[in-house]
């Protein structure tokens, strides 16, 4: 045999003997199940789930550019009602709309955010139950806001006034924190973050909405998690515009406007300049989910060590939602030409929404799309933009807080840091806190995946009473 011949055969040899390792560890870890199930009470289950769906019934649809301050103070007014307590004990402060209560505690040093917005967004379609009657059926609570998210507001509330009534004092300050301004991307987070700034208050935990108690995060990986949100994408708007002089389209010219937007689209689709790679979150979430998954899952995820090149080639190509989870996304989602259909546009535009992931953060993202604009003669403008943001250290005190209370509230429930690729309110925290940990403490299956933005919103009654004691769990473990 030739030298080449023997450096081929080492070679198979090695990779054989790599893939035997991987086979003999995956057989010797053996497989996982994640049997968690909720306990039922169904008393608490009925006065939560009355509270929750009163809640729904307040319309409380955010737009841009209205000003509707008076529709969320109606909200509040229900909020005194639904929760007196709350509402004689704590001090309250109201900033155009968006909701600040401080339960004052022995110590100031290591305060404690829990928050969810209070807006929803508007409801079209066909509904099974009309979008804001918050009808019980079916062990559930319909209607917009009742996912996403009345019931973590429900829940902090309902957790704060239980604990008032039994007369306890937490040991250190506690803050509700409520924007009315989520869902358009506003200013109402901001506002209540200025206002803690200007306190000087430095949150040791803030809990927000994003992750959750997830039935099958991913396909194929059976049962309940607690997906713990620990990082958020960056996010950013691109415009990209074509130029030229016009003209009749009797006689069109080649290399039109949209005739070259449309060759960039093409090209950022099968030459993406996105790099694909696992970020240590990432990579933490399927070692975690690896042993309950399916063999060759567990094969797979449980030997990152010898399958992560392999793995960053694969996963873009069979899944938008792992492809969003290893590289910054760019979508495509406005276009403009001219206003006549006899007319070739002086300038055609484009607008592309992108997700920016830490490995290729914003500057990295908008300069290799850049450069493939300038390739086809079109410019971009950054509309907005900002990085991804540092994530939540998984050993720090603040994470290993939240482990230990869903260890307490449910027993056996896996858990399992997240990597969100949607924004939420928290990443205004993180100016003032570095444990903005996005977790709802709700039962989140498929049916209310889908729900989220979507028609038949919903929420399991059987999933309230685990979320009150989750706030109550983490006001008293934060000693
Ligand atoms: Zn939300």
């Amino acid at each position: 045999m030739s030298v080449v011949g023997w450096i081929l055969l080492a070679v198979l040899g090695v990779l054989v003997l790599l893939l035997l390792i991987a086979l003999v560890r995956t057989l010797l870890s053996g497989a996982r199940r994640a049997e968690w199930k909720a306990r039922r009470e169904p008393e608490r289950e009925a006065l939560y789930s009355e509270k929750l769906s009163r809640m729904v019934q307040v319309e409380t649809v955010s737009r841009r550019g209205a000003v509707q301050r008076e529709k969320f103070l109606a909200f509040h007014a229900l909020l005194a009602e639904l929760f007196p307590l709350v509402h004689e004990r704590l001090e309250k402060t109201e900033i155009d709309g968006n909701l600040l209560f401080r339960w004052k505690g022995n110590s100031d040093e290591r305060p404690v955010v829990l928050m969810s917005h209070q807006d929803v967004v508007p409801a079209e379609g066909e509904w099974l139950h009309e979008p804001f009657s918050g009808d019980i059926a079916d062990g559930k609570v319909w209607g917009r806001g009742s996912a996403d998210t009345k019931c973590s507001v429900m829940a902090f509330f309902q957790a704060v006034e239980e604990l008032l009534a039994e007369g306890y004092v937490p040991e250190q300050d506690v803050y509700l924190s409520s924007s009315c301004t989520e869902e358009i991307g506003g200013d109402g987070c901001p506002k209540l973050v200025e206002e803690l700034k200007r306190r000087g208050v430095r949150p040791f935990l803030v809990c927000d909405e994003g992750g959750a108690i997830v039935e099958e995060p991913i396909g194929g990986v059976k049962g309940h998690f607690a997906m713990i949100g620990v990082l958020e994408k960056g996010q950013g708007n691109l415009r990209v515009s074509a130029r030229s002089n016009g003209g009749h389209s009797s006689y069109p010219p080649k290399n039109s406007p949209i005739a070259r937007l449309s060759a960039f689209v093409c090209d950022v689709e099968k030459h993406s300049p996105m790099h694909a790679d696992f970020e240590p979150e990432v990579e933490a979430m399927f070692g975690t989910l690896a042993p309950y998954g399916p063999f060759a899952y567990r094969l797979l995820f449980g030997n990152l060590w010898l399958f992560k090149p392999l793995l960053k080639k694969l996963l873009p190509a069979i899944s938008p939602q792992a492809a969003a989870l290893l590289k910054t996304t760019v979508a495509f989602t406005m276009q403009s030409g001219s206003d006549a259909t006899n007319v070739m546009p002086q300038e055609a535009t484009l607008t592309m929404n992108l997700r920016y992931i830490p490995h290729q953060n914003r500057k990295a993202s908008n300069v290799a799309l850049t450069r493939m604009a300038e390739k086809h003669d079109l410019s971009v403008t950054v509309l907005d933009a900002y990085n991804a943001l540092p994530p939540v250290k998984i050993d720090s005190a603040a994470y290993r807080l939240v482990e230990d209370v869903i260890d307490e509230v449910f027993p056996g429930l896996p858990k399992c840091p997240y990597v969100m690729t949607g924004g939420t309110d928290a990443r205004f925290y993180q100016q003032i806190c570095d444990a903005c940990i996005r977790f709802s403490p709700v039962v989140y299956g498929p049916e209310q995946m889908k729900g989220m933005h979507g028609l038949n919103e919903n929420v399991d009654s059987f999933s309230l009473p685990g979320a009150v004691d989750f706030y109550k769990a983490v006001i008293r473990h934060n000693q």
